[in-house]
């Protein structure tokens, strides 16, 4: 995959969101509700567990994930020390607006005007960290997209008197333990996409639908999913779309951007490409070979 992780970076960022821990009470860490262990970076939990820092976990974009899928999420997340775990739409004003009572209730030995709450939000890129942020603060403070990981000089942003966030939020680039959560990480955050990559992450993704979401594939497409793979779903938006080359075969290229986009823009359906059991699964798999 395009995405690289060299050591010497690594250990910066650690040590870099290691020092912005320091001065916190508590971490929001932001993944994505739709693939939310291939979204986190574990290196934010290891560092929270040591420092002994409560988590309020926001399963953010759960208005394109699967219902069931994040309820059993949540039940997971809710179930480990330390970490209260909500699925939010950071979009939705009514559920970022959620957010400073939750943060009060997972450390709520801070939150006065002496003592405020001291918060800082974590995450990967593009799980929602800056939309999130730009809510909680009613202001564009951050650029929505990417950015550098943490600055120099933190300010310090009250929201009210009794609760203060840091001013940039604190990335950490995916750590990709394995290749799926790369090819999920591709399919839904456009990370590094080229055509190939894309043929590749288009026909991963429908692959994946085939066996969870056929139902939906169906209901978009049309097809009669018995019987296909990956790259026959692929071949068929192509066939339905029209997508065909000069020499008159399906132009795969198109057709894996456009089935890409089709997940993406939520126009699919409401899909989530892991659960706490396929992750289990994934885990024992790799623990086998
Ligand atoms: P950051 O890199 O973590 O700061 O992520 P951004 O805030 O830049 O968001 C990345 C993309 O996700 C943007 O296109 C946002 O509009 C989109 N996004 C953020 N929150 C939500 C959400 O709750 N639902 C949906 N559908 N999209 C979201």
């Amino acid at each position: 995959m395009s995405i690289q992780w060299f050591p010497g970076h690594m250990n910066s960022a650690r040590r870099k969101a290691a020092e912005s821990m320091e001065k916190v009470d508590m971490v929001i860490e932001v993944v994505d509700a739709r693939l939310p262990q291939a979204s986190c970076n574990p290196m934010i939990e290891q560092l929270r567990n040591a420092r002994q820092r409560p988590c309020l976990k926001i399963l953010n974009k759960t208005d394109m994930a699967d219902p069931v899928a994040t309820q059993a999420w949540i039940d997971y997340y809710n179930s480990q020390k330390g970490v209260t775990a909500v699925a939010l739409s950071c979009k939705k004003p009514s559920d970022v607006a959620r957010v400073p009572k939750l943060a009060m209730q997972v450390a709520p030995h801070r939150g006065t005007a002496l003592k405020p709450l001291r918060m800082m939000i974590m995450g990967i890129p593009n799980v929602g960290k800056s939309t999130l942020m730009n809510a909680l603060l009613k202001k564009r403070v951050a650029a929505v997209g990417d950015e550098p990981a943490v600055t120099k000089t933190q300010q310090r942003l009250y929201l009210g008197n009794n609760m203060v966030l840091t001013d940039t939020p604190g990335m950490l680039w995916p750590k990709i333990e394995h290749p799926s959560d790369g090819l999920m990480l591709a399919a839904s955050h456009a990370v590094g996409s080229n055509a190939l990559i894309e043929e590749e992450v288009a026909t991963f993704l429908a692959d994946l639908l085939l066996q969870r979401y056929p139902q939906l594939l169906k209901a978009r497409y049309g097809f009669n999913t018995d019987g296909m793979d990956g790259v026959a779903v692929v071949e068929g938006v192509a066939a339905k779309r029209g997508f065909r080359l000069k020499g008159g075969e399906y132009d795969f290229e198109k057709a894996a951007h456009t089935f890409l986009q089709d997940y993406r823009s939520g126009a699919l359906g409401r899909i989530s490409l892991e659960t706490p059991q396929s992750r289990a699964e994934l885990l024992a798999t790799y623990r086998s070979t």
